[in-house]
Formats: C-alpha cells, sequence, structure tokens
C-alpha cells in the first residue's frame, strides 16, 4: 500500500474544533501515515499566531526583559486545546524548558520552532501516532542550507518502519546541533521533504482554501479553482505574487515526481488543486480551460530607448545591460525593435540608482530618445494549452482592445506556456476581468 504525507497549516489546526477536523481527515484515509503541523495560527482576522507570539518571547528575552506576559498567553492556546480535546498529555515540562533555554541563550529560531514542537506533541498524543522531534531528522549545515541528503536518510531511518508518525514542520537542527527554521511558511518545505524521504503517493497539503484559483479574487468574483496545474505553470504565476505555497516546498516533490494536492481542512469534500509534472497524463480532467491561471503585478518601469539604425550597431544591448549590470540591476524583460529597445524591471529597485543608469546609457549609446515610463503593471496569461491552440493571443487582445486598454509591451515565452503584457497600473484590474470573462466564463 502506498501512503500520504498530510501538512497541515496554522489555521487548521488553531483551536479544538479544527484539530478535530484535522483528526476526522486524517483518520478517514488509512494511507495518511505522515503528518506534518505547523504552530497554531490565527483563529479570527485580529488573533495572533503562536509563531508571532514566540518571536515576541525571544526579542523580549534577547534584551534581557521579561517575557512571561506572551509565554503565558502561548501557554494558554495549548492548554486550552488540550483540555478541551481532553488529550493526556501536560506540557508543563516543555514550558519550563523552553523559558529556561530562552533566558539563557535566546534564540529567534528556536523559540519560533517550539510553536511546531508542542504542537506536533498535541496532535501525536490526540491522534494516538508516534512523535519525531524534526530536530533529529532535518539537517541544516552550519550555514543554514538544507542537507537534503542527509536529512532524506535520517527521516527514512526514523520512520519508515513507523505504522504512523506526527513530524512538525518549519524546524531541523544544524550539523553543529542548533535549532533552525526556514523561512515563514515553511512547514510546507518539510512536508515536501518527508514526502520526498518516504517515497508518499501525493503531498497533501491542507490549508484554508481549496486550492489556487485562476486569479485573485479581490478582483474578479469568486473565481474558479484551478483542478489541476503544472509546476512550470505555478512557477510562472507565483513569479507574479499568486502564491498559496512557500516556494522552496516545490523542489523535493517535483525532483521526484510526487503530486502535490492543496486542500481545504474546513471543506475536505473538494477536491481542491493538483499540482502535477509537466508529463502527466490530463486526460481524465473534468474542466479544461484553454489557460490555468491569470496574474498581475504592479510596481515596475520600462527604460525605452530609442536610436536610428540601433539594429545595425554591434554591441548596443551589451552596453544597456552593462549598465544595468553595474548598477546592480536585473530586468524582467527586454522586447525590442528595429530601432527600439524598452527594458521593463522592478521600479523599487531602479529608483536609487535612475539618474546614474540613465547618465551611464546616454554615454554609452549616444541614443535620440531615452526616458523612462513609470506605473507599469505586468500581467500573465498561464497555460499549458496555449501551445496547441491558435488564437488565444487574438483573444487576449480583443478582450483588451474591447475595454479600451492600451497595450504597452508583450512578451510571449519561447516555451509558449505564458503571454506577458505590460499595462498602465490603473488598467491592470480591469485588463484582469476581461481576460477572465474571455477565458473561463465564456468556455463554460
Ligand atoms: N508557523 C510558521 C509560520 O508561521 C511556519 C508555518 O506555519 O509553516 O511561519
Amino acid at each position: 500500500m502506498g501512503f500520504k504525507v498530510v501538512k497541515f497549516g496554522g489555521s487548521s489546526l488553531a483551536d479544538a474544533n479544527q484539530f478535530r477536523k484535522v483528526a476526522n481527515i486524517i483518520k478517514s484515509d488509512e494511507k495518511r501515515k505522515f503528518v506534518v503541523p505547523s504552530a497554531p495560527g490565527k483563529r479570527f482576522s485580529d488573533d495572533i499566531k503562536v509563531t508571532d507570539m514566540l518571536y515576541k518571547c525571544a526579542d523580549l528575552a534577547g534584551s534581557g526583559v521579561d517575557f512571561s506576559e506572551p509565554f503565558n498567553i502561548i501557554k494558554e492556546r495549548y492548554n486550552g486545546i488540550i483540555s478541551e480535546l481532553g488529550v493526556n498529555i501536560s506540557l508543563d515540562e516543555d514550558f519550563d524548558a523552553i523559558a529556561n533555554e530562552l533566558k539563557a541563550r535566546p534564540s529567534k529560531d528556536f523559540a519560533a520552532s517550539r510553536g511546531e514542537f508542542l504542537n506536533g506533541k498535541v496532535l501525536a498524543a490526540y491522534l494516538g501516532y508516534e512523535f519525531v522531534d524534526a530536530a533529529d531528522v532535518i539537517i541544516f549545515d552550519t550555514n543554514g542550507v538544507l542537507l537534503l541528503d542527509e536529512t532524506v536518510k535520517a527521516v527514512r531511518e526514523r520512520v519508515m518502519n513507523l505504522p504512523n508518525a506526527v513530524i512538525p514542520g518549519f524546524y531541523g537542527r544544524t550539523t553543529e546541533g542548533f535549532v533552525k527554521t526556514f523561512s515563514r511558511g515553511g512547514s510546507d518545505v518539510t512536508g515536501s521533504i518527508i514526502a520526498n524521504a518516504v517515497r508518499a503517493e501525493i503531498y497533501e497539503n491542507w490549508t484554508d482554501v481549496s486550492g489556487f484559483l485562476v486569479t485573485d479574487p479581490r478582483i474578479v468574483e469568486n473565481p474558479d479553482v484551478i483542478e489541476v496545474i503544472t509546476y512550470r505553470e505555478l512557477r510562472e504565476l507565483a513569479y507574479m505574487g499568486a502564491s498559496v505555497l512557500h516556494e522552496d516546498a516545490i523542489f523535493p516533490v517535483r525532483s521526484a515526481g510526487i503530486p502535490i494536492n492543496i486542500r481545504n481542512t474546513n471543506r475536505p469534500e473538494d477536491a481542491g488543486t493538483m499540482i502535477v509534472s509537466d508529463d502527466h497524463d490530463f486526460k481524465g480532467e473534468s474542466v479544461a480551460h484553454t489557460i490555468t491561471g491569470i496574474a498581475g503585478r504592479k510596481g515596475f518601469s520600462t527604460i525605452n530607448i530609442e536610436k536610428a539604425m540601433m539594429n545595425s550597431e554591434t554591441g548596443f544591448g551589451m552596453k544597456v545591460l552593462k549598465a544595468l549590470y553595474e548598477n546592480g540591476l536585473s530586468f524582467e524583460h527586454m522586447p525590442s525593435g528595429i530601432d527600439t529597445m524598452s527594458i521593463t524591471l522592478d521600479s523599487a529597485k531602479l529608483e536609487p540608482v535612475r539618474d546614474k543608469v540613465l547618465a551611464q546609457i546616454r554615454k554609452e549609446v549616444n541614443p535620440d530618445h531615452l526616458e523612462i515610463e513609470d506605473g507599469i503593471a505586468l500581467l500573465a496569461v498561464v497555460g499549458r494549452r496555449m501551445k496547441n491552440t491558435r488564437g488565444t493571443v487574438a483573444r487576449i487582445f480583443a478582450a483588451m482592445a474591447h475595454a479600451r486598454i492600451n497595450v504597452k509591451m508583450i512578451d510571449q515565452g519561447s516555451s509558449e506556456l505564458n503571454v506577458i503584457i505590460g499595462v498602465s497600473e490603473h488598467d491592470l484590474n480591469e485588463a484582469i476581468r476581461r481576460i477572465y470573462d474571455m477565458f473561463i466564463n465564456s468556455e463554460k
């Protein structure tokens, strides 16, 4: 029998009621053997996550100030969950040990990791599963870089023969023995690593949404959920800021060919989104729109350069890019015409070196015209099916033309997986709505 690794985010474990839902989900499928919990998250919108309170404790401890106030709130949260669920466990010794450690050696990573550590203990006791401390199996080098091979080996040795286990997310230890965390949201990464190590048939990532949405719900009301997305498509959308999953959670499962299923703890009946490899067999899919997702991001500028006979001047592009390089700037897109070139880049990064870059470009290539246009938004229309569908680009631009939106830049990657369009920031939302209508509503 194959098995599944299931990771539950902070909101899925924020209180006793959420714990009950989680246990029901786990117990309803005997393949769900390895469980990776986050720390208790927010119960309501202005609630504070346990992880944030732990960072606060570390800060106070670091300045030699008494941290018992936030620490007591943390204790109460766990004790509340324990007593409401009637679990036979006491964390009192752990609380004391943590407080003593923080007084002696205040470390942010150690403090933050305790949210998952304690939650893992409670969840393991509640489920009757074995608790495996992530510090024993997730290993970093002394610079805090994950050692994947060592980790995979340690995980296998420790958990493969267990009938089931709870392994807290977010942290591990360095080869020197210090507790180390991933960046925020890092329990996703732990889940992915465990899935790789035990060769799970699927990595289920349980959260509070029913998967990735085709586009931002703040722009399009109630957008469809993406049923299946490939890792490459996900990367294109994530670049534009659409994110449900920690970026580093992709690699461990992708390299092992394990799909990720994003699921909703509050609506377990929803199928969620499947993230699959590019060579996945898509035959069974029920919805098959031409495009998979639409995402946009504001805050770009374009440097527009014009010079007669630019196309025949050797080294022109190189000199312009050298000016960017020497000012520490990377660029996003660079479409060019015969006598024109325009470079799109992040406005915030350009700002401090703006005048220097302009002066250097002027000096290097002596353009006829040089200007910077700010307030540009980039919009990505992403879809693996675009490659085999004719007329997609025509439809995108028809949608924009009907809304009288001016297209400032177009870039279609050679993979034909996405079309990137530059528009004015104030046209972005309308552009997204029009494209959504054109491809999703009208294909229903
Ligand atoms: N609890 C950690 C955070 O709030 C890690 C996680 O939830 O994945 O960032």
